[in-house]
């Protein structure tokens, strides 16, 4: 673990800590836009160890919690229909859609499976060839290049009965999106280190350049993201909007070419909707046109179920950065990991889920233990 200790070391914290205070001289928002950032942020406390007037946000980079609620029915649909096998990751099975989660599905009887890796789909397909097998495919840039490989590899086998249901969303146009609103905020981003560790950073130079707003693409640790925060800061009172890369250990500036054809070759970029949040101009992947075969919406017939939002939750806020979890007054009341009304709860990188487990919760537990 020598690797990660060193990117946790309580007096490099406390050096940068105070090397950001020296370097704030006036309110600044910045917006991490990863869920897992978030959950190191609130974990290690990074957030309160920062001097009053610098704020974070935390941005809509959970995969789980923007799958839009009609692709979660969708996926039941499939999940409930005789013969079928819908694949997925474990967070996905637990988040409710309009009439309950795909966990909810295998109780009623529907052959729900959770995968690790979407490549394990290809097994389950091989194992079971009389049977149609989907993969629920969501997430970032991360992973869309492994279900671009699962599609070229089941071509490549010529098998017959895997399809996707692909629900992959991109980073820069959501960050567009944030910042185009009449009500933001947000004057700085540190932008997901993996994200691109797949696409690169060029993507993000024009959107520092023309929304003229500092991007620093930073990694997962508490060192990497004390030292990406003091990076943003130091632009924001140089009055400079430039990408910089502090996860250079990880991120080259052209990322992961391979991985980058991969999605190229399999996939078109689509005008989607964000659970919570709406439509975003060319912000999704659908499979192009020469592997709609792979299509589990075509192949299922699925209509575009119109799915409504728990009126109490107010996840859209807190993935736009406009409200905290705890601003929401379902927060830690009506609302828990075991009795979750949102998904941003229910995800593992959920940004409720991080202040639940970390903050209010572990003091509530405490509480109770006297
Ligand atoms: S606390 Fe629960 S209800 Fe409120 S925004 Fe988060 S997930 Fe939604």
């Amino acid at each position: 673990m020598k690797y990660v200790d060193e990117y946790r070391t309580a007096d490099a914290a406390k050096r940068y800590a105070e090397a950001i205070a020296r370097a704030v001289t006036r309110p600044w928002t910045i917006m991490e836009v990863c869920g897992g950032q978030t959950h190191a942020i609130v974990r290690f406390g990074l957030d309160q160890m920062l001097p009053p007037g610098l704020s974070l946000l935390h941005g809509p980079g959970c995969p789980v919690c923007v799958t839009p609620a009609a692709a979660i029915d969708q996926a039941i649909a499939v999940a409930m229909t005789p013969g079928a096998i819908l694949c997925s990751f474990g967070d996905m099975v637990r988040v409710p859609g309009t009439g309950g989660s795909l966990l909810d599905a295998r109780a009623r009887g529907g052959d729900v499976r959770v995968l690790y890796s979407p490549l394990d789909a290809l097994a389950v397909a091989r194992a079971a060839p009389e049977r149609e097998v989907v993969f629920f495919a969501v997430g970032f840039e991360t992973t869309a290049p492994a279900t671009a490989m699962l599609v070229l590899q089941a071509e490549r086998a010529g098998l017959r009965n895997l399809s996707l249901l692909v629900s992959h969303v991109l980073v820069p146009p959501a960050i567009e999106a944030i910042l185009a609103a009449p009500d933001n905020r947000v004057q700085g981003f540190l932008a997901a280190g993996h994200v691109c560790t797949v696409m690169g950073v060029e993507a993000y130079g024009p959107i520092a350049r023309n929304r003229r707003v500092p991007i620093v693409v930073t990694g997962f640790e508490p060192l990497d993201l004390l030292q990406g925060i003091h990076m943003c800061v130091r632009q924001l009172e140089a009055g400079r909007c430039e990408v910089e890369n502090q996860y250079s250990r990880t991120v080259r500036p052209e990322g992961n070419p391979a991985a980058r054809r991969a999605v190229d070759t399999v996939f078109e970029i689509v005008t989607v909707s964000w659970r919570g949040i709406g439509a975003i101009a060319q912000s999704g992947l659908a499979l192009s046109r020469d592997y709609t075969a792979f299509d589990a919406r075509g192949r299922f017939a699925l209509q575009k179920p119109i799915a409504a939002e728990d009126p109490i939750c107010i996840a859209g806020d807190v993935l736009r950065g406009r409200r905290l979890p705890h601003q929401c007054p379902a927060y830690a009341v009506r609302c828990t990991p075991d009795h979750p009304l949102g998904a941003p709860m229910v995800s593992s990188e959920g940004a409720c889920a991080a202040y639940f487990r970390y903050r209010d919760g572990a003091a509530a537990a405490r509480a109770v233990q006297g």
